[in-house]
C-alpha cells in the first residue's frame, strides 16, 4: 500500500494522459471492430471533440494551482472531514474518500442539469449526436472551470489527501472513456454491472435526447446514487437516440466555434 500511496503522491501529470491514451485506444478499436457496419466517420468527430481538451488545458493549468493550494493547506492545518476522522487505514481512507468524491460528482452533475445557466455550459457535451470514446473529451472550457471549482470545495470539505484524489483520478478516466464507448454490453450482464458501476448501457440513457431520459442516470463511476436517489432509467439499445432536443439542427453545433458559443445563446 505504501508503494501506492508513494506512486500517486508524486504521479506525474504525464501518466494520466498516457492512461487517457491508452484507454482510448483500447476502446476506439472496441468500437470499430464492433461497429464495422456504421457509415460514420469516427476521425473528423475525434477532431471536433480533441479541440475541447486543446481548449480546456490552460483553464487545467491554473486552476490546478487553486487546487493545489488547497490540498497543501488542508495537510497542513489538518482540516476537513478525513482529517478529523481519523482513519488509520489507507485502504479504508481510500474507500471512504472515494464514495464521498463520487457522491460529490453526482451532486455535481445534477446542477448542471438543474441550473439553467450551468446547463447551458454542460449541454455542449450533450449535443452530441454521436456518442463515441471521443465524446469523452467534448467539454466546453466554462465547464472545466466550473467543475474543477467544484472539486476544490470538495476537496477543501473534505481535507482529501493528494494521493487518493489521483488515485481516483485514474480509476475516472478508465472509467469515463468506458461509459462513453459506442458498444453495449449484452444485457444481463449490464443489468449486474451497472447496479453498482456506471456501464455504456447505463451512460447511454443519459445522452438520450427527450427527456426525462437526459435528466436521469447521473452517476460518474458508481450508479449506485442513482438507485438510491430515484433518478435511475433505462432504455433498450433501439430505443436511444442521442443528442437534446432542442439542439437537433446539425449545422448549427457543427463546429468548433459555433458549440464553444452555445452557452452565449439565449435560455430555452
Ligand atoms: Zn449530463
Ligand atoms: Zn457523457
Amino acid at each position: 500500500m505504501q508503494t501506492i500511496i508513494s506512486y500517486f503522491n508524486a504521479a506525474p501529470d504525464s501518466d494520466r494522459i498516457l492512461l487517457l491514451t491508452f484507454s482510448f485506444f483500447i476502446f476506439w478499436n472496441l468500437e470499430y471492430f464492433l461497429n464495422f457496419n456504421k457509415n460514420f466517420n469516427k476521425w473528423s468527430h475525434l477532431s471536433l471533440n480533441a479541440k475541447f481538451m486543446l481548449s480546456a488545458a490552460p483553464v487545467q493549468f491554473l486552476l490546478g494551482i487553486l487546487m493545489n493550494f488547497t490540498l497543501k493547506w488542508t495537510q497542513n492545518h489538518q482540516f476537513g472531514l478525513f482529517h478529523w476522522m481519523i482513519i488509520k487505514n489507507p485502504l479504508l481512507l481510500f474507500i471512504a474518500t472515494f464514495f464521498f468524491l463520487d457522491f460529490c460528482e453526482y451532486s455535481y452533475h445534477v446542477l448542471m442539469h438543474k441550473v439553467k445557466s450551468l446547463w447551458q455550459f454542460h449541454l455542449v457535451h450533450h449535443v452530441d449526436t454521436h456518442v463515441d470514446v471521443s465524446t469523452t473529451l467534448r467539454e466546453h472550457p466554462g465547464e472545466t472551470a466550473i467543475r474543477l471549482l467544484f472539486t476544490t470545495v470538495w476537496v477543501f470539505i473534505g481535507g482529501v489527501s493528494l494521493w487518493v484524489l489521483i488515485f481516483r483520478q485514474f480509476i475516472q478516466i478508465a472509467s469515463n472513456v468506458m461509459a462513453h464507448a459506442d458498444v453495449r454490453i449484452p444485457e444481463k450482464i449490464d443489468n449486474i454491472l451497472s447496479s453498482i458501476f456506471v456501464t455504456p448501457n447505463f451512460h447511454q440513457v443519459h445522452h438520450h435526447y427527450l427527456q426525462p431520459y437526459t435528466d436521469s442516470n447521473y452517476g460518474d463511476v458508481l450508479s449506485i446514487w442513482d438507485r438510491f436517489f430515484g433518478t435511475y432509467s433505462c432504455l433498450k439499445e433501439n430505443e436511444v437516440v442521442f443528442g437534446v432536443d432542442t439542439h437537433l439542427q446539425e449545422n448549427k453545433i457543427d463546429t468548433f466555434s459555433k458549440l464553444l458559443k452555445l452557452p452565449l445563446e439565449p435560455k430555452k
